[in-house]
């Protein structure tokens, strides 16, 4: 089965100023030319509506507002820190009168009521500053959100009306100094006396100081605090609280609070370290939707395991890493945006006339550094776009994820994890590669890299750092998404991890029968490799499958040989982490090709449909291209095949060298965010 841009462009259809082909580019533009492939028009409104989906409208009102307020990128740069935390703040509660900053929430205190809305909003306002961005973040998402999913009625009447409003600012207190991604392992104490029917909250050591606190060093006046409850001498595992720790400015009594400073990035968000001294609370601040300690201090939790109550807590808050994901896709777009429109007006050496020097974006070469960015672009967009519906009907009650069980809450959990890897990485590489592209011009801060740079950089660690990420993913794969493993301390739960991949892993998807598979869904039997179409859908996503369950199997084994050779399990899973990584990516790059593949099949034919097919076949393209040596050295491509592959990018870069203008305009990023008045005119 083929797409609709099968076979590549006719030579005509190239832009005149193309730099000189080599002989084997004219031998396929010969056959390029008889193809008949013509140039699809792309409507840009039907590109942005595509893009923007059913919340097309909360897009747009985002939109609006950032532009009203575009000036907050300037003062970034010229405001003095304490000036631009001000400000940043008061952009955050003037936008949360919009409604925008709400639409999560429920209607009855009132937010929006949809959670789909919410996380558009979120997205759409990385197109801005990134401070504004992450504050709201901090204050609706994680505060908010964390009072909202970990709370029950009391606290949603007693705080959520004055949060969505901006009037009560919160923060998020999980991180400690000495734990960021291991929360389990928290210091913090709160121990419940029943003598006050009070909780005193404690930072048991040095390094259990929270740490890196979004709005904690000015504005917050009250934490969720993320501490280890003890009752009766018995620790019960990580909960959390609420806490107030400022009144007035000042710090509330027991509370140390101190800034953290400078940072590289998103110096408009107050983040702060908080120390707390015997900090009582009353009894009813315990957020207690999963547990809760009765006055007479028996503690009482519908779910009897603690880790599985501790996965379950930390799983309602997932919305935040959806969001980080899609905001780091959506800061990629802004700097794609600039890059290409650059490299339509930048002129640079006579290349193929005497008269007139070059166009950046008629280089072959710079082709190959946008194209495939902005290729993959789409891809994670179509992605986060599953990922965001998903949580948005799991989390209205629309669908109880895959079915009734847990299963389809952990595989959508790990959807999260990967996309917001993948997606915030992705916005790291593309927007050095749009400076780069951008030459010196692209280093100046009124042309936005700097503050693209600086801003997401931290993207990749906060809401779960990506290899932890990934790592998770990979555990749900080699478990196939088994709740037990949440039952156990870690070592039990790499034992259980090691055994359970061998069953599910080896013994269902033994490789052999994975090759089996394979062919059956390919044209060209024993050769399908050799002989399917490289534009081809089925065989892209072939090969990207058989890469994952090779590897997958290929951690299992090793598991297997390190645990039969009565190794230490902690020690086994940690000699194959970098497979167990490969094996997360493999997983996760197939499932966005098949978003993308998935998104363009199901489009009415047409020239969109030609266009988007063809950054499709790019994706694709370039993703088995980045690693054509693991799939020669498993004999799943010949080197004739592999220069294929490369010659094939080549000729679909030169297909979207006409539509890249469109195709950039498409993510309607507004004028006035993208400044760059000397790149842009
Ligand atoms: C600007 C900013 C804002 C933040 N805002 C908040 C906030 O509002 N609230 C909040 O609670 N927290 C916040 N954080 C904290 C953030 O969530 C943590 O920094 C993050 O979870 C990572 O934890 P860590 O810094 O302890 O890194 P670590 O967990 O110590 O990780 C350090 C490195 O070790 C690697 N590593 C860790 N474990 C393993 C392993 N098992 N195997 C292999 N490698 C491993 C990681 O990949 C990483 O590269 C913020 C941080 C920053 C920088």
């Amino acid at each position: 089965m083929s797409t609709d841009t099968v076979p590549p462009s006719s030579a005509e259809n190239l832009p005149s100023t193309a730099p000189a082909a080599t002989p084997e580019q004219d031998a396929d533009e010969r056959v390029e030319s008889r193809s008949g492939y013509t140039q699809p028009v792309i409507d840009v409104a039907e590109l942005t509506a595509l893009l923007d989906g059913k919340y097309a409208e909360v897009r747009n009102l985002v939109r609006s507002n950032l532009a009203e307020h575009a000036s907050v990128l300037e003062d970034a740069e010229t405001m003095s820190r304490d000036d631009y935390r001000e400000r940043v703040k008061d952009l955050v509660v003037e936008m949360a009168a919009t409604g925008q900053t709400g639409m999560g929430f429920p209607e009855e205190y009132g937010g929006g009521g949809d959670i789909g809305a919410s996380i558009a909003a979120f997205e759409t306002l990385a197109y801005g500053d990134l401070s504004v961005l992450v504050k709201v973040g901090v204050q609706f998402g994680l505060f908010g959100g964390a009072i909202l999913q970990l709370g029950t009625k009391p606290h949603h009447d007693a705080y959520l009306p004055d949060l969505i409003t901006g009037k009560l600012m919160g923060c998020f207190a999980m991180t400690e100094t000495g734990h960021g991604s291991n929360v389990q392992a928290l210091g913090t104490v709160a121990t419940y006396d029943v003598a006050t029917q009070e909780f005193v909250v404690t930072t048991t050591r040095e390094d259990a100081r929270k740490d890196y606190i979004g709005n904690a060093a000015k504005h917050a006046e009250v934490a969720v605090v993320f501490a280890q409850l003890e009752v009766g001498g018995k620790s019960e595992g990580v909960h959390a609280f609420v806490v107030p720790i400022r009144a007035k400015g000042k710090p509330s009594e027991g509370v140390r609070i101190e800034d953290d400073g400078l940072k590289l990035g998103l110096n408009g968000v107050d983040n702060g370290r908080i120390w707390f001294d015997g900090v009582r609370i009353p009894r009813e601040n315990l957020l207690n939707r999963f547990a809760d300690v009765t006055p007479a201090g028996v503690y009482e939790s519908n779910i009897e395991n603690p880790n599985k109550r501790f996965f379950t807590m930390l799983g309602t808050l997932i919305q935040g890493r959806v969001c980080v994901g899609g905001g780091g896709i959506n800061a990629a777009k802004v700097a794609i945006t600039i890059a290409t429109k650059y490299a339509l007006r930048r002129r640079q050496f006579e290349a193929t006339r005497d008269d007139q020097e070059e166009l950046l974006l008629d280089y072959g070469l710079h082709q190959r550094r946008l194209f495939p960015l902005l290729a993959r672009t789409y891809a994670l967009h179509f992605m986060q776009e599953l990922v965001s519906s998903s949580l948005h009907d799991v989390l209205s009650g629309t669908q109880s994820s895959d079915g009734s069980d847990d299963h389809g809450q952990r595989e959508l959990e790990s959807r999260a994890a990967g996309t917001k890897a993948l997606g915030t990485w992705h916005a790291t590489r593309t927007i050095q590669e749009c400076r780069e592209a951008c030459g010196g011009a692209g280093y100046l801060a009124v042309n936005r890299f700097a503050a693209l740079k600086a801003d997401t950089d931290v993207f990749t660690t906060f809401e779960g750092d990506n290899h932890v990420l990934l790592q998770l993913v990979a555990k749900g794969l080699l478990t196939d998404y088994a709740s037990d493993f949440e039952d156990m301390d870690q070592l039990g739960m790499v034992r259980f991890v090691t055994n359970l991949a061998v069953e599910t892993v080896i013994e269902k998807t033994a490789v052999h029968k994975l090759l089996e598979r394979i062919k059956d869904v390919l044209p060209g039997g024993d050769n399908w490799d050799q002989e399917a179409g490289l534009l081809d859908p089925d065989y892209q996503l072939a090969m990207l499958r058989f890469r994952e369950e090779h590897i997958l199997s290929g951690v299992a084994r090793r598991l297997k040989r390190g645990i039969d050779n009565k190794m230490n399990p902690g020690e086994v899973f940690s000699r194959v982490q970098d497979h167990v990584i490969a094996a997360a990516r493999a997983h996760v790059e197939r499932l966005v090709l098949e978003a993308f593949v998935a998104k363009t099949r199901d489009l009415p034919d047409g020239d969109l449909k030609v266009a988007l097919n063809l950054l499709c076949d790019l994706h694709a393209l370039c993703t088995i291209e980045a690693d054509r040596a693991w799939f020669m050295e498993h004999g799943r491509l010949s080197s004739t095949r592999s220069k294929a592959i490369s010659r094939e990018i080549g000729s679909l870069c030169r297909k979207l060298r006409p539509l890249a203008d469109d195709l950039v305009d498409g993510f309607a990023v507004p004028a006035p965010m993208l400044r760059s008045p000397d790149l842009l005119g």
